[in-house]
């Protein structure tokens, strides 16, 4: 993309309204304008990022062996009376009326929904276990919508529910929910820490919520860092084998690790006292497991190995994908502006031209543009007139992570220049070495996308 043609809105000045880092910065690097009390419009750069993410989320969902569909954003009321939750969410729904005197409601989340569409077509057990996701616009009307996307009335959210036969099968969908959460938020660059959570108004009695430590954070957060230590890396996990996942989760739950709520002082204090923490984090997903609660009151039940109908086992698994943009932005950042990881940087190469209109320097630029596109990497290439500075100034704003800078003077020298927008470093090198560079620096990301080739190429037609 050439910046000559984009549309990039960038803000000199802070805006006043913004509190938190996060927030700031997106205003001013042009990813978001508001629409009304915390509703977004995301503009192209922030748009970009938004699907970044939700890319990696449905790969890994599918990894999982998640099945994704769509549902509606409006729903009837209807179906909540029937879960008896119409009259239990309060004031957070915004609940509309149609032409037709109808009760209607702007989802703030989909258990009736699901249930209703699984006890319409599933009817043995012999179609489970069978795990469905979307991801969707949710609406909640929060008292205090703040912090920008962050906490919004409108956000973009992955809803995914299991059905299972009883309780030790559901138990292992929230195993591997858990797993592929885990491998999601990595692959975003974030740390994101399972902690043992209320389940409040979806009800039931196991729940995980996931927080990234930042000191912006709306919780207040109790660990052993004895946690942070944990990564998955590279390891290849069988969703479907019960053992593994469960193991993977014992070693994540071992270490203390609550908010809030759930938090207990005298089995923090077994902590040895040096790898206790005390901080701030941001919730950026949630998993359940509830039972029957909405199987039962709603009928949604299979005929078992016996021929008995019973009520399918159910859990709900949450990741917040528009927070998720601020959360990743809290966690990196510098007072120039955001430092996107490779995962979900909008472009993985930012080129300036420190010379337009110099033959040389044109030449050498849409050689690099084109070698980057060559790779399958997106590259926001300046070929303004504006001055050097300005266009490190927004180049930093933005925060791609490796900017390649070509000018006259290193051109006659036959190099360009290539910095790491994280360390700062930089080095001159001839543009083939950079363009080999950057496919090493992205390789790892690359590799790393599923491997059904339909799905590979329906998800680049929508980025
Ligand atoms: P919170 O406690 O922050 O209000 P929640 O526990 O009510 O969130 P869930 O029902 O668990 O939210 O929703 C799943 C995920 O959706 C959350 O983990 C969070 O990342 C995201 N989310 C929830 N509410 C908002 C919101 N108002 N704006 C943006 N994202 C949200
Ligand atoms: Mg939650």
């Amino acid at each position: 993309m050439r910046l000559s043609r984009y549309f990039l809105p960038v803000l000199k000045e802070t805006p006043a309204e913004a509190q938190i880092a996060s927030h700031r910065l997106m205003l001013r690097a042009g990813m978001i304008k508001q629409a009304s009390a915390g509703i977004y419009s995301w503009l192209p750069l922030g748009f970009k990022v938004l699907r970044r993410i939700e890319r990696i989320v449905h790969e890994e969902q599918q990894r999982a062996g998640h099945i994704p569909m769509l549902m509606p954003t409006l729903q009837a009321a209807d179906l909540w009376r029937e879960s008896g939750r119409y009259d239990d969410y309060g004031e957070e729904m915004l609940r509309i009326r149609d032409r037709h005197d109808r009760d209607m409601l702007y989802g703030p989340t989909n258990e009736e929904l699901i249930t209703d569409i699984f006890r319409s077509h599933v009817a043995s057990y012999r179609d489970l276990p069978m795990t469905l996701y979307h991801i969707q616009w949710k609406f909640r009307d929060e008292v205090r919508p703040r912090f920008g996307v962050m906490r919004g009335r409108e956000f973009y959210m992955k809803d995914g529910y299991n059905f299972d036969i009883d309780k030790d099968a559901a138990v292992h969908a929230y195993n591997r929910h858990m797993v592929s959460y885990l491998r999601t938020y990595e692959r975003m660059g974030l740390q994101a820490i399972p902690m043992r959570a209320e389940t409040g108004p979806i009800g039931g009695d196991l729940s995980h919520e996931f927080l990234v430590l930042a000191d912006t954070g709306e919780s207040e957060v109790f660990y052993d860092s004895a946690i942070t230590d944990l990564s998955l890396g590279d390891r290849q996990v069988d969703y479907d084998d019960w053992d593994e996942c469960a193991g993977i989760v014992q070693e994540w739950t071992t270490p203390y690790a609550r908010t809030d709520d759930t938090h207990d002082d005298s089995l923090f204090n077994e902590v040895p006292e040096d790898r206790r923490r005390t901080r701030r984090g941001i919730e950026v997903g949630q998993i359940f497991y509830f039972g029957t609660k909405y199987s039962e009151p709603m009928g949604a039940t299979v005929q078992g190995p016996d021929g008995k109908a019973v009520p399918v086992h159910m859990g709900s698994h949450g990741i917040g994908v528009s927070r998720l943009v601020g959360a990743i932005i809290e966690a990196n950042h510098d007072d120039r502006g955001i430092i996107w990881p490779e995962g979900v940087t909008p472009f993985h190469v930012g080129l300036v031209n420190l010379k337009p209109g110099d033959p040389e320097a044109d030449r050498a630029c849409e050689k690099l543009y084109q070698a980057i596109a060559d790779l399958g990497l997106e590259t926001l290439y300046d070929d303004t007139d504006e001055r050097a500075g300005g266009k490190f100034a927004t180049m930093d704003l933005i925060g791609l992570p490796w900017r390649i800078t070509v000018g006259p003077r290193g051109l006659k020298h036959g190099v360009v220049e290539l910095t790491c927008r994280r360390t700062g470093d930089n080095a001159e090198m001839s543009p083939d070495e950079a363009v080999e560079r950057i496919a090493e620096i992205y390789a790892p990301h690359h590799g790393r996308e599923i491997a059904e080739p339909m799905a590979r190429r329906s998800f680049h037609t929508w980025l």
